[in-house]
């Protein structure tokens, strides 16, 4: 990364400012004065100081996002917001990256890490992590439904879904489920509901693995994991 643009992302002052710091030797990488803003450091192996101070920067960000509906679970988009678009600026200087998508409408727990070897583990089709969702269904969900997830269901594309649990939570012209997948197909909790004739009306994931969705964060929020969090995930 380069130098400026890593001091700038911490908050270091605008790219021009950081320049000047640069320019009057008050940045050191690895004891060296560097004076060239388009370095490249790799702040995980050096050590980089500001007027002596040494720069805080961590190897890896695991953040919990309360994930709003109408932002995308990208890096980038050309059209749509994205819940890296989302981050702090400093945040995102660690060029983190949603595990797994969530739909645009859908809501809740989404994990944002720049450690590519957690991303993968828990998205591995092997290590079937469970996903919990709390949906809102168009039309009654009845105990025949819950039998027909317990045993999976057809998909539109033929695909038999390995079994989820369904559990009714109040059941009704509209009914409140909660679902536990094991399994990550393109809109999965949407396409079991339509094997069974039904629409799912609002989604929202409320835990990954061993990942609950923290209830204080309003939409829009995250914060940090804790250190027991990140272990539980490891
Ligand atoms: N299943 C869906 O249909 N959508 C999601 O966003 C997540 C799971």
């Amino acid at each position: 990364m380069r130098i400026d643009k890593m001091l700038a992302n911490l908050g270091f002052g605008s790219r021009k400012e950081v320049k000047q710091l640069l320019k009057n030797g008050a940045v050191k990488v690895d004891d060296v004065v560097i004076k060239d803003a388009k370095q490249h450091v790799d702040p995980n192996t050096q050590t980089v100081t500001l007027n002596g101070e040494v720069i805080e920067y961590k190897e890896f960000i695991y953040l919990m996002m309360n994930k709003p509906p109408g932002v995308i679970s990208a890096t980038e988009d050309n059209a749509d917001e994205t819940v890296i678009d989302l981050l702090e600026l400093e945040d995102q200087v660690y060029e983190p990256f949603p595990v797994g998508r969530l739909d645009k409408d859908t809501e809740g727990l989404l994990l944002i890490t720049n450690d590519g070897q957690l991303a993968h583990r828990l998205l591995s089709p092997k290590k079937h992590v469970p996903k919990t969702y709390f949906a809102v269904i168009d039309r009654e969900v009845t105990e025949d439904d819950v039998k027909a997830f317990a045993k999976g269901v057809v998909l539109d594309d033929g695909y038999l879904t390995k079994p989820g649990e369904l559990k009714i939570i109040k059941s009704g012209i509209r009914s409140d489920i909660e679902l536990t997948i094991t399994e990550g197909k393109f809109h999965q909790v949407k396409r079991m509901f339509e094997a069974v004739g039904k629409r799912v009306v609002y989604l929202q994931r409320i835990s990954m693995g061993p990942l609950q969705l923290d209830e204080t964060l309003e939409l829009g929020e995250y914060r940090e994991l804790t250190d027991e969090e990140v272990e539980l995930l490891k």
